[in-house]
């Protein structure tokens, strides 16, 4: 258990889930294929980004729907307001999540076994 927690917060940390060391990104948006430090691939399959994108789709949608019930039932927030800051959420959050969620993908996929031996 404490390894995949460790895998997540690698994920999330952007770094390699085996070395803990090497970075997952070059810069902006593009992943590195292999990690610099120990050679783990990261996303073996092209279609393997598919995964970090339901995880950030995932999170997206729960948040806004935890948000939507707190703000607009328990609180006196205009409707207005709260629809366009959730709708400005829906856009700007999966674009700042997007390096995280695949970060934690390619730590999935390396704690099941998919991209490499587990050590
Ligand atoms: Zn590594």
């Amino acid at each position: 258990m404490l390894r995949f927690i460790r895998a997540v917060f690698d994920g999330l940390r952007l770094r390699c889930p085996r070395c803990h060391r090497g970075a997952m990104f070059e810069r902006g948006f593009t992943m590195h294929r292999t990690c610099p430090q120990c050679g783990l691939e990261f996303e073996r399959a092209v279609g393997e980004i598919t995964g970090g994108m339901a995880i950030n789709t995932v999170v997206t949608l729960a948040v806004i729907t935890v948000c939507s019930f707190v703000f607009g039932l328990t609180t006196t927030v205009p409707l207005l307001p709260l629809l366009l800051g959730l709708g400005a959420f829906a856009v700007l959050f999966p674009i700042a999540f997007y390096r995280s969620s695949r970060g934690m993908w390619a730590s999935f996929l390396y704690m099941s076994g998919n991209n490499a031996e587990v050590d």
